[in-house]
């Protein structure tokens, strides 16, 4: 079947009819900002629940997150939809900001002074490295510059100037609870720009660390740094699409997009045995699904696509009776260095952490661990049970906890995550390169310019701008990353 014509383009603010194709938070943004420029819009959402990543689920009665819990608050793009859509009242901060790191054998408060885990100076995280750690860390002073070229890994950097310990031990599980990646292939320029700039003006490390934090207590930025959203952060891109729905959007669910075409002056969306018109597409899908979908149109951009990695997780939710969980230790949870082999990576104590978890149900105890990371994700393989069953040994190992979850949630996330390696800026300049050359085609989403909620906001919001002719976002944001944090264990 053959649909009719949907092209408006005369009377809907020049944009006409636009379909964004990907119902996670991106492509949700970038409707809502559509509507806004007067778009006629259609979101086609492959599977059957709104949200992507985004996931509002339950366990033993209690409303908790499935997938990410917290967005950052110091960039304005997530708070602001948020409080667009109505969850200005819902708006959470952590309960706590104390989180801690198991790592020799011992759960050991994280440090607080740090950047992305690197210390302005050896003091900051005495307690967490060895003496010969921190002794280490004071060499940074005395050697000569260090070459970062156009982009230089973290790891390599971090290493080379204050040693592999701070890498090991602070910075991979750092990055770890926002990328599940490795921090000897992550791209500093991508992932953590302040310290690439840092590293561009100052031959020592540790004062470019000191320099960032002076520049971050005279910005006097005030309020929480993360927020999360009573009821789950998976609510924000429900309550967008209720946005989207209630000011004339269409949003179709159960509808995945097998195919684009230009046509002389619009597109063609091929979706099952039924094709969308359009005069111009939001592609806000995960790399290898935007790489099919622009084989014909964006060759280029399609192979560059292909070549974007991901890594998977799962997450294991657990909830106790209370009585039963004793004395865990204060804070929000606790993060898990590779190196010291354990098979979780981090564990986030929900009911700690999140005083709108605690309250609903104050009987009840609710803790997330996470398995699985890029190039290490032969523990996927194993069933649920398994699962739980590892999450609970090293729990006991870490914390005493011995008591048995009254219920349990395992959430696979396979191809969760899009690595950012060295040279990404570099690759997504050349995505973009090669789809403004395709008229009426834009891309967004956690593949480009930060996989950090606020930074697919920002990559959504700027989409929509290219379309109306305005280029300056999608210029800044190739050319500066947005650093993604999230309220990870450690943060
Ligand atoms: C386990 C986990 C925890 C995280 N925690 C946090 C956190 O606490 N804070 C934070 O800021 N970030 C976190 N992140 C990162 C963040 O959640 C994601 O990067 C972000 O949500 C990605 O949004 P997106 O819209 O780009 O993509 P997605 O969420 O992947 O959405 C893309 C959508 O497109 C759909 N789709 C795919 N192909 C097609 C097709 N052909 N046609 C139609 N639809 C299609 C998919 O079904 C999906 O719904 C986490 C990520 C994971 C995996």
């Amino acid at each position: 079947m053959r649909a009719a014509d949907t092209r408006t383009g005369t009377d809907t603010g020049g944009l006409g009819h636009v379909v964004v194709i990907g119902g996670g938070i991106a492509g949700l943004a970038a409707a809502h900002r559509l509507l806004g420029a007067g778009a006629r819009v259609t979101v086609l959402e492959a599977s059957h629940r709104l949200g992507g990543k985004l996931h509002a689920g339950e366990i033993a009665g209690v409303r908790v997150d499935l997938g990410a819990e917290s967005m950052l608050a110091r960039r304005p793009e997530a708070v602001a939809l948020a409080r667009e859509v109505g969850l200005g009242d819902r708006l959470q901060p952590p309960a706590t900001a104390s989180a801690a790191i198991w790592t020799r054998g011992a759960l050991r408060p994280m440090p607080k002074g740090h950047v992305m885990g690197v210390p302005g100076d050896a003091s900051a995280v005495a307690g967490v490295l060895s003496d010969e750690g921190l002794r280490r860390i004071e060499e940074d002073r005395e050697l000569p510059p260090t070459e970062v070229g156009d982009d230089i890994a973290v790891g390599e950097y971090v290493a080379r100037r204050v040693g592999r310990e701070v890498v090991d031990r602070l910075v991979e599980p750092l990055l770890g609870g926002v990328y599940a990646g490795d921090a000897y292939r992550i791209s500093m320029r991508s992932a953590v720009p302040q310290l690439y700039e840092a590293a561009r003006t100052h031959t020592s490390l540790t004062e470019g660390v000191r320099d960032i934090q002076a520049r971050a207590a005279a910005s006097r930025q005030t309020g929480p740094v993360f927020m999360g959203i009573d009821g789950g952060i998976g609510q924000l891109p429900l309550a967008v699409a209720e946005s989207v729905r209630a000011r004339g959007g269409e949003i179709l669910l159960g509808c995945a997009a097998h195919g684009l075409r230009r046509v002389e002056d619009g597109w063609e969306v091929y979706v099952e045995d039924w094709d969308l018109e359009a005069d111009a597409v939001v592609l806000a899908v995960p790399a290898p699904h935007a790489a099919r979908l622009l084989e014909h149109d964006a060759p280029g951009a399609a192979a560059e696509l292909r070549a974007v990695e991901y890594a998977s997780m799962a997450l294991i939710t657990l909830a106790y009776r209370r009585a039963d969980v004793g004395a865990l230790p204060d804070g929000s949870g606790f993060l898990v260095p590779p190196v010291d082999g354990r098979t979780i990576k981090a564990s986030t104590f929900a009911s700690q952490k999140w005083g709108w978890i605690a309250e609903q149900d104050p009987d009840l105890f609710v803790l997330r661990t996470s398995v699985g990371r890029y190039g290490d994700e032969k523990d996927l393989g194993r069933p649920d049970g398994e699962l739980v069953d590892i999450s609970r040994r090293d729990l006991r190992a870490a914390t005493g906890l011995e008591a048995a979850p009254v219920a349990s949630a395992v959430t696979r996330w396979d191809g969760g995550l899009p690595q950012y390696p060295v040279g990404h800026h570099a690759r997504v300049a050349r995505i973009r390169e090669q789809v403004g050359r395709v008229p009426g085609l834009a891309v967004c989403g956690a593949a480009y310019d930060g996989v950090g909620i606020p930074a697919c906001v920002a990559s959504a919001n700027a989409a929509v701008d290219q379309l109306t002719g305005d280029l300056s976002a999608v210029r800044e944001l190739t050319a500066n990353p947005v650093q993604s944090l999230h309220g990870g264990a450690g943060e």
